[in-house]
């Protein structure tokens, strides 16, 4: 009886708890009058602003410093920008929620933080001891090109380093995984154990034991099951995603877009889906686990293209929804330049970095992942089902073929409406852009591969003359297409000024250009970044520029992004994000 009572005793606190915090309404915010700043528009007719009222998440007004301060009363709060200067919030249009969150808790070894073969392993060393014995060890980034003397690890190797932990490295490409005899334990693989596939597979030495390594996602899944129980719970993924999502506002974005989510991965999807609207059911679950919930106002915009998927064949629901929405599907068409899996028109080089670490035989030039004929339909079914598509394709006879599907599937019905996109963009002839111009087909440029990967791609990996041809943002513009850049986080972190620097200067981190006269202006990078990716997504109408009636999603900067030299873009300090009206703390 006592036990029954103290249940229900929980559970009307729960109920309370919740009732409280679903009560507040986090469109409903005070007044606030941004005054004495400068305001980049990006409304053609009205590009600058000084003042800005906003009430409940929207512009209510937007003008000179007199016409917003003339509106001012009692009940409103007053923000002196101090000549601060004010942009629509960034919208990365392309990026991995679930995957950063999943890598955010993990040992970084990756080349964006370590030079040297040498540096890598002692971070890893340095980790171990922080670890008690058996806890586990879960490290990315290991990067052969980033990191040019890299060695790459073994079994031997990594028992040496962790014998008493599971210790489990995921490469930057996300496709080859080492761990040591801890790890195969943990998960009951032997040597007597069968590969999955011919491309996926643990490695073997002459003698038939296994070196540690293992290649593609399906021989890694029974290490990923046990992780899911030890390491990546769900109150973990938990808290990770919250991190996440929280950074993302921070680096300015107030909207994301999840590229390529699957739709059985329903545990993250539910918490997105608490994360931008109101769901009681599941809050009040969610406060039973966790007790405390994180704060829905800190978090952007979020919208998702789902993982393509004969079980999600449903015609799209009109449910609008501008927090948080499924808008469209994604297929893959070929690979990554860093594991051979581009699709190319010409070889890739024989390099020592292609044969030696890249593991590409010589003359292979990529294939695509599906054929042309189910690449047709995928189109013509789910566009007519009301999706949008997004199609990851990075090689120009990739590019070229995708182009050709939506052509195809253009003559049966018109597609020029939905705005499909093609997500990458390495090598993009002028002749497919023409097409995408034809189509309205909207390109997402993945600029970062130029800077980080530049010299890589032009010495190694498809040399010089195609490495000047690579991701032609420059000639998109010329054509009148609208495009956008995007981050691709994880693979590179969600910070939109250093992307828009490499658009406009086209250099290389080693400080090479590369394809000089592809570079575009400041303001087009950030246009590429805010009201073109708004436009891709279909809410240009609500978001990506600043104007009477918009929502107020905007960044203040302590530089004018247009009023200094472009190395100086990544170094601009985003001093507040504001979403929906809400400072993010
Ligand atoms: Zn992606």
């Amino acid at each position: 009886m006592k036990r029954k009572l103290i249940y229900l005793l929980t559970l009307i606190v729960l109920l309370i708890l919740g009732y409280f915090y679903i009560s507040i309404d986090f469109t409903k915010t005070k007044a606030t009058i941004y005054t004495n700043g400068t305001i980049i528009t990006l409304e053609e007719d009205t590009p600058a602003a000084q003042a800005m009222l906003v009430e409940n998440g929207i512009i209510k007004a937007i003008g000179t410093n007199k016409e917003i301060n003339s509106l001012n009363s009692d009940n409103i709060n007053v923000v002196d920008l101090d000549g601060a200067t004010i942009l629509p919030g960034f919208i990365d249009p392309h990026t991995h929620v679930a995957l950063s969150a999943f890598l955010e808790n993990m040992v970084d070894l990756s080349g964006f933080t370590h030079q040297t073969n040498q540096e890598v392993w002692a971070h890893l060393k340095k980790a171990v001891k922080t670890k008690k014995a058996g806890e586990w060890i879960v490290c990315k980034g290991i990067d052969p090109i980033l990191v040019e003397d890299l060695i790459a690890p073994n079994l031997a190797f990594l028992d040496e380093i962790a014998p008493e932990n599971p210790i489990i490295l995921i490469s930057q490409s996300l496709h080859t995984y080492w761990v040591n005899t801890k790890t195969f334990e943990k998960a009951g693989i032997t040597k007597g154990t069968k590969n999955p596939s011919e491309s996926s597979f643990y490695e073997k030495d002459s003698a038939g034991n296994l070196t540690g390594l293992i290649a593609e996602q399906k021989a890694f899944l029974p290490i990923l099951e046990q992780m899911k129980k030890e390491v990546m719970t769900s109150k973990i993924l938990i808290n990770s995603t919250t991190k996440v999502l929280h950074e993302y506002a921070k680096n300015g974005n107030t909207t994301i877009v999840s590229a390529g989510i699957t739709i059985n991965d329903a545990k993250p999807l539910r918490l997105y889906e608490h994360l931008s609207t109101d769901k009681p059911s599941f809050i009040n679950q969610l406060l039973a686990t966790f007790g405390k919930l994180p704060q829905r106002t800190q978090n952007p915009r979020h919208f998702l293209y789902i993982r393509f998927d004969k079980a999600f064949l449903l015609p799209k629901e009109k449910k609008e929804n501008d927090f948080y929405n499924i808008i469209g599907v994604k297929h893959w068409y070929d690979g990554s330049p860093y594991t051979g899996s581009m699709y190319l028109e010409e070889p890739y080089m024989v390099s020592n970095l292609t044969q030696e670490g890249l593991h590409i035989p010589k003359g292979y030039s990529g294939k695509p992942l599906i054929n042309h004929d189910d690449l047709v339909s995928f189109i013509k079914e789910y566009h007519t089902k009301g999706w949008q598509l997004a199609i990851h394709t990075q090689g120009d006879i990739a590019n070229r073929k995708v182009l050709q599907a939506y052509d195809e599937v253009d003559k049966q019905v018109d597609i020029n409406e939905s705005r499909h996109r093609i997500e990458h963009c390495v090598l993009l002839s002028e002749a497919s852009l023409d097409k995408m111009k034809e189509l309205n087909i909207s390109p997402s440029f993945h600029t970062n591969h130029l800077y980080y990967y530049g010299k890589a791609l032009k010495n190694d990996i498809i040399g010089e003359e195609r490495a000047n041809k690579i991701l032609p943002v420059g000639s998109a513009q010329a054509k009148g297409i609208i495009y956008s850049m995007h981050t691709d986080q994880p693979m590179f972190e969600s910070k939109p000024f250093r992307l828009i620097q490499t658009a406009v200067e086209r250099q290389t981190k080693e400080g090479d250009t590369l394809g000089f006269n592809q570079r575009i202006s400041i303001l087009n990078g950030i246009k590429a970044m805010t009201i073109n990716a708004a436009w891709q997504i279909h809410m240009e109408d609500k978001i990506g520029s600043l104007k009477k009636g918009k929502y107020a999603d905007f960044i203040v900067l302590d530089k004018n992004p247009l009023k200094i030299p472009s190395s100086q873009l990544e170094n601009i300090k985003i001093i507040k994000t504001v979403i929906n009206g809400n400072v993010v703390e």
